[in-house]
C-alpha cells in the first residue's frame, strides 16, 4: 500500500489528508487551527468503509510544528496507524509559483528560497505554506516533501492572455502578469470530465467553473489552460464570498483621494469587504440563494451580480475558444446551487447549451451531465478534490 499526506497549510492552521494511492481512497483528514493560541483546535476525521470517526481537542499549540505532534498523537491514538500506513511523501499546496514553477517540485533547500521569494506575489499565503513545510519536514524528516503550486496548471497560457497591458517595463520589473489560481482544480475536473466521457482530454475544448468562496473560471483546450480569470492574485474575475472580482482600477485612486483610504484598508475593502458578502450582508451562497428567494431585494440583487459576471466570463471564453465541448460546475457552490448552475446557463441555446431541469435538481455527489440530450455543449458538475491531486502530482514526482 502506498500512502501520501497532504497539507495545506496557513498562517495560524493547516489541513491535512492521508491518502491511500492503490485505490485513491482517504484514510483520515483533519484540520488544525487557532495555531499560536491558547484555545487551539484539532479535528481529526478517521473514516472507514465510509462511515466517518471524529475527534475533536481544544488545547494550547505554540506553533506549526507543535501542531503536527498534535497531529501525530492523533494518528497514534485514534488512528489509522502510521505504521501501517507510513506516507512515502507528503504534498503541499503552495499557493505562488510565479513563472518559476509549472510542476510539481521536490523540496530542495534552494526550491524553499525560491518559495519564500515569491511570498511577494503572494504575502498572505506563500510565508504561510513555508511554515508548513518547515513544520512537516520536522515531523516526517525520512520522506520527500514535494510541493503543487496554485498557479503551476496556468503556466501555459499564452503571452496574449497573460499579459496586461501595463507599461512593460513596470510589469518586467515588478513582475506583473496574470498568473491564475486554483490550478490544481481546474486540472482535476477537467481530467475527469474527459475520463468520464471516454473523451481524449487532448481533443476537449473545456469551460471550467470553480465556484467557491473564492472563485475563478477557465477556458481548457486540449488539457492546457489558456486563459483564466484570476490574475496577478486571486482578486481577479468572479464575483466571490468577499471579493470584488473584476472592478475598474481607477475605483481605488478614487477612494484614495474621496475616502482617503490606504493601501491596507483598500486591499481589506477589495478582498474581505466586498463581494456577496459586502452586496447583502451574506457570506453562504446558501443563504443568499434562500433569501434571495424570500424577497429579500439586497439579496436578489448580489445574486444577479453574481450571475452576470460569470455569464460575462462564459460568453467571453467561449469566444476565446470558438468551439466549446463541456461545460463544467466545481466546488461549493458549483457542485451544489441549482439556482447558480440554472441562472449562468439560461438562455443559451442559440449557443448550443441546453440545461435539463430534472436533472439540474437531482441531487448527487458524484460527477454528472446536466444538459440535455439535445444539447450541443454537454454541461458536466464534477467534484473537485484538490487534496487528490496533489497526491497523484506528488506521487508523479518521486
Ligand atoms: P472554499 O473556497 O472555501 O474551499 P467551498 O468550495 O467549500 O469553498 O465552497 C463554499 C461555498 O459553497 C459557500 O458559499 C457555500 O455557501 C457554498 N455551498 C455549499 N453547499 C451549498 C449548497 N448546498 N447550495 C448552495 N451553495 C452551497
Amino acid at each position: 500500500m502506498t500512502a501520501v499526506l497532504v497539507i495545506n497549510s496557513g498562517s495560524s492552521s493547516f489541513k491535512y489528508q492521508l491518502l491511500e494511492m492503490d485505490s485513491e481512497t482517504m484514510l483520515a483528514h483533519g484540520l488544525v487551527e487557532r495555531i499560536g493560541t491558547p484555545e487551539a483546535h484539532l479535528v481529526h476525521d478517521m473514516s472507514e468503509n465510509g462511515e466517518s470517526e471524529k475527534f475533536e481537542k481544544t488545547l494550547e499549540i505554540r506553533d506549526h510544528t507543535h501542531g503536527f505532534q498534535v497531529m501525530l498523537d492523533a494518528f497514534a491514538e485514534h488512528g489509522p496507524s502510521l505504521e501501517q500506513h507510513p506516507p512515502v511523501a507528503v504534498g503541499h499546496r503552495v499557493v505562488h509559483g510565479g513563472a518559476r514553477f509549472f510542476e510539481p517540485t521536490v523540496v530542495t533547500p534552494l526550491v524553499r528560497i525560491n518559495i519564500e521569494d515569491l511570498s511577494e506575489l503572494a504575502p498572505l499565503h506563500n510565508p504561510a505554506n513555508v511554515q508548513g513545510i518547515d513544520a512537516a519536514q520536522k515531523a516526517f524528516p525520512d520522506v520527500p516533501h514535494v510541493v503543487v503550486f496554485d498557479t503551476a496548471f496556468h503556466q501555459t497560457l499564452p503571452p496574449a492572455a497573460y499579459t496586461y497591458a501595463l507599461n512593460a517595463e513596470v510589469a518586467q520589473k515588478y513582475r506583473v502578469r496574470k498568473y491564475g489560481f486554483h490550478g490544481t482544480s481546474h486540472k482535476y475536473v477537467s481530467e475527469e470530465a474527459a475520463k468520464f466521457l471516454s473523451r481524449d482530454l487532448g481533443s476537449l475544448n473545456q469551460i471550467v467553473l470553480h465556484l467557491g468562496n473564492g472563485a475563478s473560471a477557465t477556458a481548457v483546450a486540449g488539457g492546457k489552460s489558456v486563459e483564466t480569470s484570476m490574475g496577478l492574485t486571486p482578486l481577479e474575475g468572479l464575483v466571490m464570498g468577499t471579493r470584488t472580482g473584476d472592478i475598474d482600477p481607477a475605483v481605488s485612486f478614487h477612494l484614495h483621494r474621496r475616502a482617503d483610504m490606504d493601501v491596507a484598508e483598500l486591499d481589506e475593502l477589495f478582498n474581505k469587504k466586498s463581494g456577496i458578502y459586502g452586496l447583502s450582508g451574506l457570506r453562504d451562497m446558501r443563504d443568499l440563494t434562500e433569501q434571495a428567494n424570500a424577497g429579500n431585494a439586497k439579496a436578489r440583487a448580489a445574486q444577479d451580480v453574481y450571475v452576470h459576471r460569470l455569464k460575462q466570463y462564459i460568453g467571453g471564453y467561449y469566444a476565446q475558444l470558438g468551439h466549446v465541448d463541456t461545460i463544467i460546475f466545481t466546488a461549493g457552490i458549483g457542485e451544489n446551487s441549482v439556482e447558480i448552475r440554472r441562472e449562468a446557463l439560461a438562455g443559451l441555446d442559440e449557443l448550443g447549451i441546453v440545461v435539463d431541469d430534472a436533472r439540474n435538481e437531482a441531487r448527487s455527489r458524484e460527477t454528472r451531465v446536466i444538459s440535455s440530450d439535445e444539447s450541443r455543449v454537454t454541461v458536466l458538475v464534477v467534484p473537485t478534490n484538490e487534496e487528490l491531486e496533489i497526491a497523484r502530482q506528488t506521487l508523479s514526482v518521486i
